[in-house]
């Protein structure tokens, strides 16, 4: 190794890695390693392109993440020159709650959070929305409640490369089809690499996704459950106005976009299969479940949105039980922050997520509300439950009822 590194990234490939050695370098004299090839569509970060919403059906504590992510993704455009994040407008939508003070719907959420964060909005429902001349491309049932959001768009996953090439401009090193074997945090802040080799570093940012348990001890696992998932890609055969939505319902999150490249429209249901899978293991290709679930979404829910797919995307997710992210200092080494279960939701997150990462291993206050992402001791009791859940109501998920 060329020079000793002061911070070591173990998980430098994905977006969240590449993004925290992008903010850290600046300070750090940083190394990032990543098991796999550079670009790698193995883990979370793969594929053209992701949805970028402002996060408010979430909460607040996201919602003020993706507000401060938006604007530096559009700094980091300014800067480089890259086409990064396309603003396109787009929509929120879900059936309406049949107990909205005590069960609020997801558009209620939506609305409620940006009324206290000022944002604009314009409300619908799925009967007006068909009458109008750009209708979204969708065909939602006539009671839906729907948002429509001007700061909805797309990210492009170049954003992975921009900020590699960031973090090595500052001189920061990586090294690609290099694997962590693990962390040696009793004796000394290093890492153990997989020929032996011991690396020392004043500090340690483990961003593993699917893989973070593999470095952490038996008494320190966190709750992560780990998932596969299918997006697929459809032609727009007759322009409506495509833009992102989300039509949130309690079985579904059923979610689409244009395609970065332009010409499809890219779509799916975020909890799809709910098909867990070891890291280990590699991502098996799609196969007739697999399309039962989207081929449905064109046909039933979309106008002008051809029924034949023509490519695919598949990756993996990893969530907690709650959905939240994890962003927090090791439990016995103050030195190492641990930062993972950003997937379905994370990619749109990845300048919050990294000036965590920053303050975390800077130790600077945050000025963020970081409750939602610490580790939560409770947490492993309700992985269990929810992996029972899973995989106890896998048949009934299927066939998709809309
Ligand atoms: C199908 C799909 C659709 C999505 N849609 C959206 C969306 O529309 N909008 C949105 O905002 N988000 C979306 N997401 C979520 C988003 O893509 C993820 O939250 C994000 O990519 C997570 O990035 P990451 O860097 O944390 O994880 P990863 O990309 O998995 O990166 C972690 C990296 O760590 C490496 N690693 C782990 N352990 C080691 C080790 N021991 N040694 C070396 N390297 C190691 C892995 O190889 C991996 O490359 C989607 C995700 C998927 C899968």
């Amino acid at each position: 190794m060329a020079k000793k590194p002061d911070l070591i990234i173990v998980g430098a490939g994905g977006i969240h890695g590449s993004a925290a050695a992008a903010r850290l370098s600046k300070e750090f004299n940083v190394v990032g390693f990543e098991q796999f090839e550079r670009g790698t569509d193995k883990g979370s970060s793969g594929g053209w392109e992701r949805m970028s919403r402002l996060a408010t059906g979430e909460g607040m504590n996201y919602a003020v993440g993706a507000r401060f992510s938006q604007e530096k993704i559009l700094d980091l455009q300014a800067a480089t020159g890259r086409e990064l994040l396309r603003i396109t407008g787009g929509i929120d939508s879900s059936p309406p709650s049949r107990d909205p003070v005590n069960d609020p719907s997801w558009v209620q959420t939506v609305k409620g959070i940006r009324r206290e964060l000022g944002l604009p909005f314009e409300e619908t429902n799925g009967h007006d929305l068909k009458k109008r001349k750009e209708n979204f491309n969708l065909n939602l049932p006539d009671d839906t409640e729907i948002v429509i959001e001007s700061d909805m768009g797309i990210i492009s996953t170049a954003a992975r490369e921009v900020n590699l090439s960031i973090a090595e401009a500052n001189g920061a090193q990586f090294y690609f089809n290099t694997r962590v074997a693990g962390l040696d945090y009793e004796h000394r802040t290093a890492v153990i690499m997989e020929d032996g080799q011991r690396i020392d570093a004043s500090k340690i940012v483990c961003i593993g996704g699917n893989w973070l348990n593999d470095l952490l001890d038996e008494k320190n696992k966190l709750p992560i459950i780990n998932e596969q998932r299918f997006l697929a890609y459809y032609p727009i055969l007759e322009n409506h106005g495509a833009v992102p939505y989300v039509y949130y319902t309690k079985e579904h999150i059923i979610y689409g976009m244009p395609s970065w490249k332009g010409g499809l429209f890219k779509t799916g249901d975020s909890n799809h299969l709910r098909e867990v899978i070891s890291p280990g293991a590699g991502l098996t290709p799609p196969g007739d479940a697999d399309y039962a679930v989207t081929d449905r979404i064109p046909r039933e829910l979309m106008t002008g949105i051809g029924g034949q797919a023509v490519d695919f995307m598949k990756g993996r997710y990893s969530i907690t039980p709650r959905g939240d992210f994890i962003i927090d200092l090791h439990p016995d080494n103050p030195d190492i922050v641990l930062e993972s279960a950003c997937s379905g939701h994370g990619f749109k997150h990845f300048p919050f997520v990294a000036e965590i990462v920053h303050e975390l291993a800077t130790g600077e206050p945050s000025g963020f509300e970081l409750s939602r992402f610490r580790i939560r001791s409770n947490d492993r009791a309700a992985l269990q439950q929810q992996i029972s859940l899973i995989q106890g109501k896998k048949k009934d998920r299927l066939p998709l009822r809309l």
